[in-house]
């Protein structure tokens, strides 16, 4: 690692990003209490004591200053962040590891990994921060030769257009990288995705990720000037532009195309002013149903806000200490510019139109001094549950958990939740039992429908993870696509949601792009099997 961080091979982020033993065996603790079963925490591999196959190529010699067949390099590249692939990891399990990966610090060092790879047929993915979670960087299977591209040597801001309010980025800069660079010229991207310290700027625009706030710019398609890409045919660099409509766009081919039709190494990001003024409500309804009806009237009116998270009963219990009856409404504003009461007071008032409830002095508004009136309430116990995730605490303990989103239009919604619910419920119940559960929160909202994310969990037994997991996503993805919602809204398609996305997009269009991968990389070596397989 270029920048001295060593990658954690069974939890996201690096090393020190682990877990603690105490916090694994309090966890422990906690699920024995919840099945009446006890469980320990699983012991963690040494990496010196996993098997890992001899690599089957050998690396020219003009590449080893930046490729290597090195056991720790291949084992932390192996997988990326799906709990069952972390599970793997836990479990000493690399059975398909990369043979090489690569650290090019230079486009030409990248140039000259990418031919050699192209010549030699090799399976070539590229590596980002490793958070995908829909299998999107490991070795597919029938590979004869894999080498990861770890963009973490492209990782610096190189330019910073004041006048345009713009920079010129290398895709592998972590997301904190980035802040703590943008940040003395008094910029921000304003892009968090929660796996925001783990990810990088290449991952996000390879795969459209989603950003956490709820309304208006939050996607990273919204940030995008321009694209570099090196494709095995070459280089493919669109214009800065503020906008066009000149035909369709390049950004937009490569926007999404998960490493499978070249390795994003720069971008031109529009960047914001940092917000000073805030404003925060929690709002209460007695039933899911008011709570969302009035989630659509506020997005309808168009006010933007920042956050506007609804949360479902389960959902408000788990993440907010509410009482597992009632829906909480999470509104948010902010602005670099301009005070912010009005806005949330208009919020509010719509929320309260549809049966919503807050005190007014549970509106929290700060001004750019950063003096505030009112107090949090929910809302503030709702950011520490959802900054605090941590992957690798609970695995391998014999409870299962995961997540599944979506977007979907309102006219369909209401029927939309309850047949997912009802499906997923289903499944849930004949794999995890009586102690499983499922809720639902809002993770953007726009004008024409919701974007919910679904998560679930309950008491699995122990070697019987993945036959569990695999009936379970094999229900949420046929009830996401057969009820009218997209396979993914944020996630990405990578492997995982290869055949959902197939059923959702026109043949036509799937055609066409097999077609342009076909000319960017004719020998198709670029993430085969992601999206779809080339041949
Ligand atoms: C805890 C957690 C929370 C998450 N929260 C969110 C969220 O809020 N919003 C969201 O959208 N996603 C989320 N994700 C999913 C994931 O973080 C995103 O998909 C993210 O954009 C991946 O970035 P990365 O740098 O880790 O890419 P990687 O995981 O390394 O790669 C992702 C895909 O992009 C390709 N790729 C990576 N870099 C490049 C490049 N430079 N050029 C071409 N292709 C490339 C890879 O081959 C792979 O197919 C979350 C994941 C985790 C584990």
């Amino acid at each position: 690692m270029t920048d001295q961080r060593t990658r954690s091979f069974w939890t996201w982020g690096f090393t020190e990003d682990e877990p603690s033993d105490s916090q694994r065996q309090e966890a422990a603790r906690h699920i024995s209490e919840q099945t009446g079963k006890e469980v320990l925490p699983p012991p963690i591999p040494a990496i010196a004591d996993i098997n890992l196959r001899k690599p089957r190529l050998s690396i020219p010699a003009g590449l080893t200053d930046w490729v290597s067949s090195d056991k720790h390099e291949r084992v932390v590249h192996t997988y990326g962040g799906h709990i069952l692939e972390l599970l793997k990891a836990l479990r000493g399990q690399f059975d398909n590891p990369p043979d090489a990966v690569a650290h090019p610090k230079t486009e030409e060092q990248l140039e000259r990994t990418l031919a050699w790879c192209d010549a030699k047929g090799y399976t070539t993915i590229p590596y980002g921060g490793g958070t995908t979670v829909v299998d999107g960087v490991s070795v597919p299977a029938g590979s004869e030769g894999a080498v990861t591209i770890d963009t973490d040597g492209l990782n610096s801001i190189l330019e910073i257009d004041d006048v345009s309010r713009a920079a010129r980025m290398q895709a592998g800069i972590f997301g904190p990288d980035m802040e703590n660079q943008l940040r003395p010229h008094g910029y921000t991207l304003r892009h968090f995705p929660q796996s925001f310290p783990w990810s990088t700027l290449g991952g996000w625009i390879a795969t459209r990720s989603g950003g956490h706030y709820a309304t208006n710019h939050t996607h990273i398609d919204d940030f995008v000037e321009s694209t570099r890409m090196l494709t095995p045919a070459g280089w493919m660099e669109s214009r800065r532009l503020p906008g066009s409509g000149a035909g369709p766009s390049p950004d937009r081919m490569v926007l999404g195309s998960e490493g499978t039709l070249g390795i994003i190494t720069e971008a031109w990001m529009r960047l914001q002013k940092r917000p000073v003024y805030r404003a925060t409500a929690g709002v209460v309804f007695s039933s899911w149903q008011a709570g969302y009806e009035a989630t659509r009237a506020i997005a309808q009116a168009k006010l933007w806000p920042a956050n506007l998270r609804l949360l479902d009963p389960v959902e408000s219990a788990r993440a907010a200490g509410m009482d597992g009856k009632s829906t909480l409404l999470i509104i948010g504003f902010e602005s670099a510019d301009v005070p912010q009461d009005a806005y949330i007071g208009h919020a509010v008032a719509i929320a309260r139109d549809h049966g919503g409830q807050i005190e007014n002095s549970d509106i929290l508004i700060s001004d750019a001094q950063g003096k505030s009136t009112g107090r949090e309430g929910a809302v503030g116990a709702w950011r520490d549950a959802f900054i605090g995730v941590n992957a690798g605490v609970s695995n391998g303990l014999g409870m299962l958990s995961d997540t599944f989103e979506t977007a979907v239009t309102w006219d369909k919604w209401p029927e939309f939740d309850a047949s997912v619910r009802r499906e997923v419920g289903t499944a849930l119940k004949d794999v995890l039992g009586p102690g499983s559960s499922l809720s639902c929160r809002f993770t953007h909202v726009y004008v024409d429908g919701p974007a919910p994310y679904y998560t679930w969990s309950g008491p699995v037994a122990i070697g019987t993870e993945a036959q569990a997991w695999q009936h379970i996503k094999n229900a949420a993805s046929n009830a996401l696509v057969a009820h009218g919602g997209t396979i993914t809204h944020h996630h990405a398609v990578g492997r995982m949601h290869a055949p959902g996305w197939q059923i959702q997009q026109p043949d036509l269009f799937q055609e066409a792009l097999k077609a342009a991968k076909k000319r960017l990389d004719p020998n198709g070596i670029l993430n085969p099997g992601v999206l779809f397989d080339p041949d």
